[in-house]
């Protein structure tokens, strides 16, 4: 197998601030870089050479984008198999098609685990508001049901079983298979969670792997709302974190990066939440706290070259920067960037919405704890 070197051209399917951020990592390496996203104006346009316009299941465009290129990678799990079949006949397609379509069903995803005797919490296939309405009564009431397609940040998913008001497993499961479209779904048990963690793991087609230490990540209405490098759990936790990612990226013949989402319980009890075969918010403060960023890391490794040291410089926290902060006034970032070890990344998103991810602040720190008090100090300032 040989490398793709720099003045190779990679495209990446969808052009938002992971593909952005991707492609400014690449930029510094030398490749030349292209997108494919739904949207002209996509965070990625400004840093790229080219930006086809075509949504996740317009192959024609995939193709379009993969003709002119050396490697294809992705930023979203969602593109259609069809596209990644069709930019696949022009480059090779980094993490891959078989990959791929069971990571973005989550019915798929979850069993492949239970298959592969992965540890997951307790959770139903759903496919009729009947097996809704059994799932709620035998998880015991409370429960999250996640679309079995599409979701993320907490869209798609109904949460059921939270509020006060005593409602029957019988109306709860219509109201919440109507909200999520009478689609297939899975539902979960409602865990109850000590913290939740993540591994990102870099595997090269030629069979190199790294892992990085796991970060811990804080949400708030199921976004993420900060995250740090390192996450600080015990030593024999975080060596089974790191068996538990390494072996799904090898059983997955993982091409690419996977970020492994954990659960820790309260009962000390570690599952796997969910994959995501791609650059990973909980894994923005790489860029920070290691001595090769996520972003660098995908770069190498679709295009087969040494994997970069993934050892911690510095303890580095992350905050998002969601649209309601653009909501009244323009936000305070020289306020913010007076406090000492912070940067500011705006992902030069045109409308702040509730809930959009516009950019996020980083901080670096003597610990992980101070790493987040003043990534967290800065984010109250403005
Ligand atoms: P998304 O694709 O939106 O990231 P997740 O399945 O990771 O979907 O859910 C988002 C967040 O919601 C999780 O990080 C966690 O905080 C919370 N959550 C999801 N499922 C459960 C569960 N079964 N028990 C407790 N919390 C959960
Ligand atoms: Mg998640």
């Amino acid at each position: 197998m040989s490398a793709i070197l720099p003045g190779a051209t990679i495209g990446i399917l969808g052009g938002g601030q992971l593909g952005r951020m991707t492609a400014m990592a690449a930029r510094s390496l030398g490749y030349r870089i292209q997108v494919m996203d739904p949207d002209p104006s996509c965070p990625a346009r400004f840093v790229v050479d080219a930006c086809f316009e075509g949504s996740w299941d317009d192959a024609r465009a995939a193709a379009d984008l993969a003709r002119g290129c050396d490697v294809i990678t992705l930023e979203i799990e969602q593109i259609a198999v069809t596209s990644l079949q069709a930019a696949a006949k022009y480059a090779p397609v980094r993490p891959g098609v078989a990959m791929m379509e069971i990571i973005q069903d989550r019915i798929l995803q979850k069993n492949w685990l239970v298959d592969h005797d992965f540890p997951v919490g307790e959770f139903r296939n759903i496919h009729t508001e009947a097996d809704l309405q059994t799932a709620i009564v035998a998880l015991g009431g409370r429960c999250f049901v996640k679309s079995a397609r599409g979701g993320y940040d907490g869209r798609s998913q109904v949460k059921i079983g939270f509020d006060e008001t005593a409602s029957s497993a019988e109306t709860l499961a219509h109201d919440a298979w109507n909200l999520l479209g009478h689609r297939p779904a899975i539902a979960e048990k409602a865990l109850d969670l000590e913290k939740e963690i993540s591994v990102m793991v870099a595997r090269s087609p030629n069979g190199e792997l790294k892992s990085y230490p796991s970060a811990a990540n804080h949400h708030e209405h199921q976004i993420l709302a900060w995250s740090v490098i390192p996450s600080s759990v015990p030593i024999s936790l975080e060596e089974k974190a790191q068996e538990i990612a390494r072996r799904i990226a090898v059983e997955m013949s993982l091409e690419g990066l996977l970020a492994v989402e954990m659960f820790l319980t309260r009962n000390g009890e570690l599952f796997v939440n969910e994959l995501a075969p791609r650059p990973h918010n909980s894994y923005h403060a790489s860029e920070r706290a290691c001595t090769t960023s996520q972003f660098e890391q995908i770069v190498r490794a679709v295009c087969d070259l040494p994997l970069g040291d993934v050892s911690i410089v510095k303890p580095a926290a992350i905050a998002n920067l969601l649209g309601e902060l653009w909501l009244g006034h323009e936000p305070r970032f020289d306020l913010a960037l007076s406090v000492p070890g912070v940067r500011l990344h705006l992902y030069e998103k045109h409308m702040p919405r509730a809930g959009r991810k516009m950019g996020h602040l980083s901080a670096v720190g003597e610990s992980p704890e101070e790493a987040i008090e003043r990534v967290l100090q800065a984010k109250e300032l403005l």
